[in-house]
Order: C-alpha cells, then structure tokens, then sequence
C-alpha cells in the first residue's frame, strides 16, 4: 500500500463509504455561504493516553458513562464531535457528515477568521501529543485527505492545520508527536497547503 492509500475513495451524501458509520447528533448546518476549505487535525484519546476503547464513539454520541472512569466526569457533559477518527490501526470512523458542521475546533481562528467549525472538517487521530502516530494511521490519513481533495472541490486547494494552531494556548493536539513533514510528504501530489502560512 502507498502513503496514498490504493483503494477508491467513495463519498456519498457526505459520507465516507470506507468508514464505520457512527452518527453523532452534534453537528449543525454551516453559516451561509460557508463550506469546508480547511481541515483541523485533532489528537484524541480516552481515557487519556490509552487506546482502542468504544469511548471516543460514546463521547461523540453523547452516551460516555461519567462513572466509568474519573477522568470521564470532565468530558462526558460536553456536546462535541468530529468528522472523521483515524484510530491506531488505521480504521476510519465517521460521525458527522462533511457538509455539515460538527463541534471540534471550538473557539479558534484561522489567519483572521473566527469560528473554524463553520468552514473545517476535523478528523482527529486517536493518540497522544508526545506519542507517535502510527504507520496506519499516516496511511488512512493521506489516502482520506488525498479522496477528500479528489471529491470536493472546496478542498483541493485546503489548508491542513492543527487544533494547536488554530487554538493557541488552548489546544496542544495533534502534539510534536505529529510529523507534518510526513503528512506534506504523503500528500506532495496534491494542492493542498499543509501549515501555510504558519511555523512548523
Ligand atoms: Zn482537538
């Protein structure tokens, strides 16, 4: 398999065809006269720095049980969401359809601009900020990335960034764990502006 990813890219009615289908009610219509031109990459995990729970569905989905773990009274009252979740093995999971608005970067700005849920899709990587993301997960995200661009016009000139660069001093994730470098290199054949116009 290349960085790319072989398999076709299929989107239907805003979803992805190659993903489990987990629908969140968090999300909502986009502003007038927005729609995704830019894409939020998140670092998620439940309960922190532990892998491969049902937890980051039932968050999404508003069912997270507070009692199941001390560190999920902080997180279960939250009306949140992404897209997209890339976990450890590489499996895509959606929650939101992309042209709807889904509840990810909060507040946040992107060069001026307020608000990023309105015009972003967030696809969080299931992880830690110090940890490195795995190889499946570099793989599934260049070859989502590089469908998404192919199948939405808005997107093929996109720029990537990172929660922690639309939310500074809030937001640390994906983290330095995260290689860019990897990402602009599994994406060198598209339009697409990883980090432009911000320092690596
Ligand atoms: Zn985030």
């Amino acid at each position: 398999m290349t960085e790319t990813g072989e398999t076709a890219f299929r989107l239907r009615h805003g979803r992805v065809s190659a993903a489990r289908q987990v629908p969140s009610p968090n999300h909502d219509a986009r502003p007038p006269g927005c729609w995704p031109e830019l894409i939020v990459i998140h670092g998620i995990s439940l309960p922190p720095g532990e892998y491969g729970g049902p937890w980051i569905d039932r968050l999404f989905t508003n069912t997270l049980d507070p009692a199941a773990h001390p560190f999920f009274g902080e997180v279960a009252s939250l009306r949140v969401s992404a897209h997209l979740l890339v976990r450890r093995d590489g499996e895509l999971v959606q929650y939101v359809p992309l042209h709807r608005r889904a509840w990810h970067a909060g507040q946040s700005s992107y060069r001026g601009r307020e608000a990023c849920n309105d015009f972003s899709i967030g696809i969080e990587l299931e992880g830690c900020d110090d940890e490195p993301y795995s190889d499946a997960q570099y793989h599934r995200l260049c070859a989502t990335i590089s469908g998404l661009a192919l199948t939405m016009p808005g997107l093929r000139r996109a720029n990537i960034v990172g929660h922690c660069d639309v939310a500074p001093g809030r937001k640390t994730d994906p983290g330095p764990a995260f290689d860019w470098t990897r990402l602009r290199a599994g994406l060198s054949g598209c339009e697409l502006g990883v980090r432009a116009g911000l320092m690596d």
